[in-house]
């Protein structure tokens, strides 16, 4: 079977305190085994030493973006050869905060999940339509070709988890209905089967992100291709556990 995956993505949010406050309630919480359940943190890159050096140790961190290269002359970027230096396990890569806000392009985002892969990090790869495209009725060529675009830079997926996060329902508390999210997973399950593998397909993680709270989560995590959460405002909030807790 295919482990719970519960990322909280913090985005551009938190202080100092506001950091340690989150990571000690966290790590008071009574949850599921990491045997269970996989739970990663993404704090902005400024606060990963910290949440890394505070945080217990069934619970892993992410960085939110790394550099589609090697390091270098590159004002402002972060490397993934950093990342992994610091002890960083995974980063987030794609999401659809950046791909609108930055203009990062599906094979710019393919290109940043190889390199990154090639230098040993796990990769949560966000896709998701806008709400104009799925009105369109091009919701599954939209992911499609996001999908597209990291499958033909790779090729091993061990590392990778699929992040479904449609733009409409991000920060909107327009939460997908858990029949849509399910539509959607399974057809990406589907186009991964026809062009990538039959064992990729059975074995990736496709998560759902997009106005996750403690309220929806449970039925959201019992259709059969939602494999757990990408949760970014509630993430920063005590009921992210119990979305953690939806695992079980
Ligand atoms: P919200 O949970 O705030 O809608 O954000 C989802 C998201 O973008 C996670 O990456």
């Amino acid at each position: 079977g295919r482990k719970f995956f519960v990322g909280g993505n913090w985005k551009c949010n938190g202080t100092t305190e506001e950091v340690k406050k989150i990571v000690t309630t966290l790590n008071e919480a009574q949850v599921p085994g990491d045997d269970v359940v996989e739970v990663v943190l993404s704090p902005p890159f400024v606060f990963l030493p910290v949440v890394k050096s505070l945080l217990r140790p069934d619970f892993q961190v992410a960085a939110q973006n790394c550099w589609v290269r090697k390091g270098g002359a590159f004002t402002g970027e972060v490397s993934a050869e950093m990342l992994v230096n610091l002890g960083i396990p995974w980063v987030v890569l794609g999401h659809s905060e950046r791909r609108q806000l930055l203009n990062e392009s599906s094979e710019f985002v393919g290109d940043k999940v190889a390199y990154a892969l090639s230098q040993g990090l796990k990769v949560i790869a966000c896709i998701g339509e806008t709400l104009e495209q799925r009105e369109a009725n091009s919701t599954m060529t939209v992911v499609a070709e996001q999908t597209k675009a990291i499958a033909a830079k790779i090729s091993n997926w061990d590392n990778v988890v699929l992040a479904y996060e449609p733009v409409w329902a991000i920060g909107t508390g327009k939460v997908a209905t858990p029949a849509q999210a399910q539509e959607v997973h399974d057809e990406l399950r589907k186009w991964i089967h026809q062009n990538v593998s039959a064992e990729v397909a059975a074995a990736v993680r496709i998560i759902y992100g997009g106005s996750v709270n403690g309220a929806n989560c449970k039925e959201l995590a019992t259709q059969p291709d939602v494999d757990g959460f990408l949760v970014g405002g509630a993430s920063l909030k005590p009921e992210f556990v119990d979305i953690i807790k939806s695992a079980t």
